[in-house]
């Protein structure tokens, strides 16, 4: 293949970017903002997707910091039980990392040097005898063999494989920060949850003395005269402690609101030379923290498989047959975790009672599945 275009410098865009370099395939990856200001929240990524990072040579270690122990609190904030992620990782050949989604995103950018072009905003997409064509807000264009859309959620590209089609929202939403400092309540390596009937909050240790904390509400309406602080402080009761000291030492513009929305069962995920991977593709609410995992599993299987030289229609079909199912079962945990995490108080019992009470084998086999993505 002489050149695969590239829409959107998000996690999948420039993961395949990295993974088409490793094996000599040429790509352009076109970013429609000139910095990523935008993105200065955090994420965590599981071990199978680390892997995939650290084999493209990605240094993790310098933008976040592995996850040793996930701390749920239920009810009352409670203390509910403390799952294993560092050492269950491990066994899976490599850590899971909470990284800072900034940090990650200026790092892969550095990687994929000047075959990334920043400020380029693609307005539509085609194809014409037998290539893919990008056309952008500044009047330009480009080409490529096939074109690859990483362009989130919102994509831009999708309405040429799919007019019409739109994000489900789900009606819950919040806010997510990063801060530059730990609070003394959180132990290095740890996440800390709080479930509670309509709202579950987090706090996690990024490494380098930052912090990501988040709040997400399961009904939310955006309120016009509260502050987005007051919104958490009058909503979340109790408020546990440690957000409380995340939220005083947060600025209210250093919160970036989270609004959830998914597409599941979209299909298919390509047209002629167009395939749309990640967020694009599937985008999901980010409930099972697995958004970003799928979106850098889906850029090393296509990077696999358009190495393999087949023809771009067997590329596209088996990409799809492998991704789609595991893509959607990535959507459904997540609005399964949103129901699981803030379920009103008879169930909220019932959860409780039972992670508590959760033998060490089954605690052991649900990490398991989050850290190899199954
Ligand atoms: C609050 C929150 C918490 C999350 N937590 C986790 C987590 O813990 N673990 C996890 O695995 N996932 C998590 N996710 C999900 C994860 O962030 C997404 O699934 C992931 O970022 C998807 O990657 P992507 O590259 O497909 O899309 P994006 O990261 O959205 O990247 C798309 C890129 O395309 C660019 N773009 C958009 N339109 C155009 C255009 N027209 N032209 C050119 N460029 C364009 C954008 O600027 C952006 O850079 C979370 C999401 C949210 C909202």
């Amino acid at each position: 293949m002489k050149k695969v275009l590239v829409i959107g410098g998000g996690i999948a865009g420039l993961t395949l970017a990295l993974a088409l370099k490793k094996v000599g395939i040429p790509v352009a990856v076109h970013e429609k903002y000139n910095h990523y200001q935008n993105q200065k929240t955090g994420f965590l990524i599981w071990s199978y997707a680390i892997k995939i990072l650290q084999d493209l040579g990605v240094p993790v270690d310098e933008v976040g910091a592995p996850l040793e122990a996930f701390r749920i609190h239920g009810r009352k904030g409670r203390f509910v039980c403390k799952m294993p992620i560092g050492s269950v990782s491990r066994l899976h050949g490599a850590n899971s990392y909470e990284v800072n989604r900034y940090r990650l995103s200026e790092l892969l950018s550095r990687m994929v040097g000047d075959d990334l072009i920043l400020g380029s905003e693609c307005t539509s997409v085609s194809s014409v005898d037998g290539q893919a064509i990008a056309t952008f807000a500044d009047g330009g264009s480009d080409q490529g063999d096939i074109l690859i859309a990483c362009d989130g959620s919102n994509s831009v590209v999708r309405k040429f494989i799919h007019p019409g089609v739109h994000l489900r929202m789900l009606g819950a939403g919040g806010w997510i920060s990063v801060i530059n400092q730990r609070p003394p309540l959180l132990p290095l390596n740890t996440q800390m949850e709080f479930w509670q009937p309509g709202v579950k909050a987090g706090v996690a240790d990024l490494g380098h003395g930052e912090t990501r904390w988040y709040v997400a509400f399961k009904n939310y309406v955006p309120s016009a005269v509260e502050s987005k602080k007051d919104q958490i402080l009058n909503r979340m009761k109790p408020l546990p402690e440690i957000i409380k000291s995340c939220l005083e030492c947060t600025d209210e513009d250093q919160m970036v609101p989270t609004q959830a929305g998914d597409l599941l069962a979209l299909s298919p995920w390509y047209r002629d030379r167009v395939l749309m991977i990640g967020d694009a593709a599937h985008a999901t609410s980010p409930y099972a923290g697995m958004g970003a995992c799928s979106a850098i599993a889906d850029a090393s299987l296509l990077a696999d498989l358009i190495a393999s030289g087949r023809s771009v229609p067997a590329i596209f079909q088996d990409f799809q047959a492998v991704r789609k199912p595991a893509a959607d079962s990535v959507i459904k945990d997540s609005r399964r975790g949103l129901d699981l995490s803030t379920c009103g108080d008879l169930k909220g019992w019932v959860r409780d009672w039972m992670f508590t009470n959760m033998p060490e084998k089954k605690l052991n086999q649900i990490v398991t599945d989050m850290v190899t993505g199954h």
